[in-house]
């Protein structure tokens, strides 16, 4: 997927702008939006659309009134994401590493010689998945690992 990056800026060279095909002279304001390509799929390439400033905002609305505002629907997980607090992320964070060398390490035991061991690991996993919990829900995969 391409990322575009909008900026706004002194026009170099004369330019049309892409919403109402009029020129753009060199020294006015304008709206250059840059779509670039990382070149992952082996393919490098770049593009560049002009816009005076108030063209850009005009191309916004008319985009906006073709797909009307609806409201988000908060049972959603996107929804649930977005309104975590950065010390919820940074929490979620720190536990899914601990969880994760636990995973580990218990990956490591050699087959069924250290039930024990293992079974201090899975309680271990069980804490972090109870502490996960009240930080706003559990990875389904965390689950599958027990
Ligand atoms: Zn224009």
């Amino acid at each position: 997927m391409p990322i575009p990056n909008v900026t706004m800026r002194w026009a170099q060279n004369q330019a049309t702008c892409k919403w109402c095909k009029a020129l753009i002279e060199p020294g006015q304001a304008m709206v250059a939006v840059f779509f670039w390509n990382r070149g992952n799929d082996g393919k490098r390439w770049n593009y560049q659309y002009c816009f005076h400033p108030e063209c850009w905002l005009k191309q916004g609305y008319d985009y906006l009134e073709r797909n009307p505002y609806t409201p988000y629907i908060h049972s959603g997980r996107q929804v649930v994401k977005a309104r975590r607090t950065e010390e919820e992320r940074r929490q979620r964070y720190l536990i899914t590493r601990r969880f994760h060398s636990l995973v580990q390490r218990r990956s490591n035991l050699s087959n069924g010689s250290k039930p024990l061991i293992s079974l201090r690991l899975e309680c271990q996993m069980a804490d972090l998945i109870l502490e996960m919990q009240k930080l706003g829900g559990v990875p389904k995969k965390w689950v599958e690992k027990l």
